[in-house]
């Protein structure tokens, strides 16, 4: 309310600075950065990690995890979600991976498109947090950036870290059909 009567509502400002703070604060990372929407949060750090070819993704998930990977020319891989979390599922990942993927020069390539798989993307669906620690482990060994898509669990830990603050990067929303709302943006910490 104090916002909106003080006329500053823009992307930069009082609010926008204390609202940072806070969610930093509350999600335990080093620095939050807000941003449009979550869409716009993703497609930033997909580019800033060098996306361009392929990255993988639960088959179970809102539009907009693919999109963002779209918006940067790669393609979305996607993989087997487990009935549990309802997010990736590390177990049946590692077999696919053995299989599909042909490792030079410790960077990871798809035997079938040759294309270099640079990332992958777990979302945290409904607030259940993904299995991480297999799916970080996984990360490592195939040399692969790992995006937390936290859009939709705020408030929602794993191993008594928040969603979205374990992987190297995470990103939260704040649309109107998310756990709280600013009537859109995004966090991207
Ligand atoms: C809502 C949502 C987004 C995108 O958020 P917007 O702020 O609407 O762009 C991304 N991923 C998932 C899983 C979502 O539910």
């Amino acid at each position: 309310m104090k916002s909106v009567d003080s006329n500053c509502v823009s992307s930069i400002g009082e609010f926008v600075d204390r609202f940072e703070g806070m969610l930093a604060g509350f999600t335990g990372v080093k620095r939050a950065v807000l941003c449009v929407n979550g869409t716009a949060a993703l497609h930033i750090f997909l580019k800033m990690s060098g996306v361009e070819d392929e990255v993988l993704m639960p088959a179970l998930t809102f539009i907009a995890t693919a999109n963002a990977v779209s918006y940067c020319g790669a393609v979305p891989h996607f993989i087997d979600i487990e009935e549990r979390t309802l997010g990736a599922d590390p177990r049946k990942l590692e077999g696919y991976l053995d299989e599909m993927v042909e490792i030079r020069d410790s960077l990871s390539y798809n035997k079938l498109t040759g294309r270099r798989m640079r990332a992958i993307l777990p979302m945290h669906t409904f607030g259940h947090p993904v299995d991480m620690d297999p799916l970080m482990e996984i990360a490592r060994n195939y040399n692969l950036t790992l995006i937390e898509d936290a859009a939709e669990s705020l408030g929602a830990y794993y191993k008594g870290l928040h969603t979205g603050g374990i992987g190297k990067v995470g990103i939260l929303s704040f649309n109107g059909n998310k756990i709280i709302t600013t009537g859109g943006g995004a966090l991207h910490a």
